[in-house]
């Protein structure tokens, strides 16, 4: 960044410059204390990047490919941080796509329970956030209210042309996995694309 100044002080200013994406666990905690009151929502960001790379989405583009996930313990003291009662989680993707981003986030619930902080909160997840009963009933117990989901079309050529093959390669029951997170108590809101 320092080239960048220096290079506009000699005029020397090139088309572009970039600075790559940073290490999450370098990202300061958002100042809060600096917001405005009186806001329905919290926000807070617990992991960047997406390797899925839909054809329609901009995320993969801006954040990265690489799933990066921020420290626990650092988003349950932001969470503690934050004044409103509700949280938007504005992550595109709480849950991941493997199993070891999965088991963090079970530990990111059973932290938030285990720190007491009774906060109700909603996020964004893939489909697979219904395959696992552990991660609902956690989730749900930590205080998520909602998840907003992409479904982006209810057929498999519908989900070729879209290139959403996360989806496809499932080949899932929506209804059924719509049903197995409400029994949660948790809110589905589906996301559908057009090709
Ligand atoms: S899975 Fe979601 S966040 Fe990732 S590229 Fe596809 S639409 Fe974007």
């Amino acid at each position: 960044m320092g080239g960048g100044l220096e290079d506009a002080r000699s005029g020397r200013l090139k088309s572009r410059y970039s600075g790559g994406f940073a290490e999450i666990e370098d990202v300061p905690f958002a100042r809060h204390d600096l917001l405005g009151t009186g806001y329905a929502f919290g926000a807070v960001q617990t992991t960047r990047g997406c390797p899925l790379n839909c054809s329609f989405c901009s995320v993969t583009a801006f954040n990265g490919a690489r799933y990066r996930q921020r420290l626990v313990p650092d988003v349950v003291r932001e969470f503690q941080m934050i004044r409103e009662k509700r949280i938007l989680v504005v992550d595109d993707n709480l849950i991941g796509t493997r199993a070891s981003h999965i088991a963090r986030a079970k530990d990111l619930f059973r932290s938030l329970m285990r720190a007491d902080v009774r906060k109700e909160w909603v996020a964004q997840t893939t489909i697979n956030f219904a395959d696992d009963e552990e991660l609902m009933a956690l989730a749900s117990r930590a205080g998520c209210r909602g998840v907003f989901i992409g479904f982006e079309s209810p057929t498999p050529q519908g989900l070729r042309e879209l290139g959403k093959k996360f989806n496809l390669l499932k080949n899932r029951d929506f209804r059924a996995s719509v049903r197995r997170i409400q029994k949660h108590n948790i809110l589905v809101v589906g996301s559908f694309a057009t090709a």
